[in-house]
């Protein structure tokens, strides 16, 4: 079973992750984007961090509506919202219990993951963080390593695509041949949480 603990170890992770990959994001949100992704969501995080130490929520769902309420409030690029819909709504799948089993997770999870599609209006092949959510949470039935490896897939499959959301879709064709931002720190978020979960 999974306790706020694990929730907390995860975006704690995340946190991480970010810090480490900051410049690679912001790189890649350079030529199909305004090169702010990774300092978007480093402020996010590092808030994220802070706020999670100071109300120690007891719960699953609170961690991750906390964390998602606080990715709202500190980021202003398009990522905020969508990353800060993604957790809030997840929580809230979660409800107050005070353990969740993996199931239960990869349901909520996919709840979060609708909302963000329904926020954003992108689907599968939009090139958005979309790509690497959906597999993600698809593979999440199988192990927290499948979830990994199933979003580090995607993202590297939104190379080829041309954006239809987004800044990045204001290039059209342009957008070709460039590594979708979102899609990455989706990959990011994904190996956090199996590495949350030691696998
Ligand atoms: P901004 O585009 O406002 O500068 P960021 O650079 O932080 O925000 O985030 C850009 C990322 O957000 C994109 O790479 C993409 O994955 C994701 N994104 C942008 N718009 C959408 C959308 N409508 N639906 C889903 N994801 C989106
Ligand atoms: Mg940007």
């Amino acid at each position: 079973m999974l306790d706020a603990d694990f929730f907390r170890r995860w975006m704690t992770a995340t946190a991480a992750a970010v810090e480490r990959e900051a410049e690679r994001l912001t790189a890649l949100d350079s030529p199909i984007g305004d090169a702010d992704h990774g300092s978007n969501l480093q402020r996010g995080f590092t808030a994220v961090t802070a706020i999670l130490e100071k109300e120690a929520p007891d719960t699953p769902g609170g961690v991750l509506t906390l964390a998602g309420r606080q990715l709202i409030s500190t980021v202003g690029g398009a990522s905020g919202p969508l990353y800060g819909t993604l957790l809030r709504r997840t929580g809230k799948a979660l409800g107050e219990a005070p353990e969740v089993g993996v199931p239960e997770l990869a349901e909520a999870l996919r709840t979060g993951v609708d909302a963000v599609m329904q926020l954003g209006g992108a689907a599968p092949g939009d090139k958005t963080m979309v790509d690497a959510l959906v597999p993600a949470v698809d593979a999440l039935g199988e192990s927290f390593a499948a979830a990994r490896a199933a979003a580090e897939e995607g993202a590297g499959a939104t190379t080829p695509l041309q954006a239809r959301k987004g800044r990045a879709s204001y290039l059209g064709e342009r957008s070709i041949g460039h590594q979708d931002p979102g899609a990455t720190s989706s990959a990011l978020l994904m190996a956090a949480l199996a590495e949350a979960a030691g696998e």
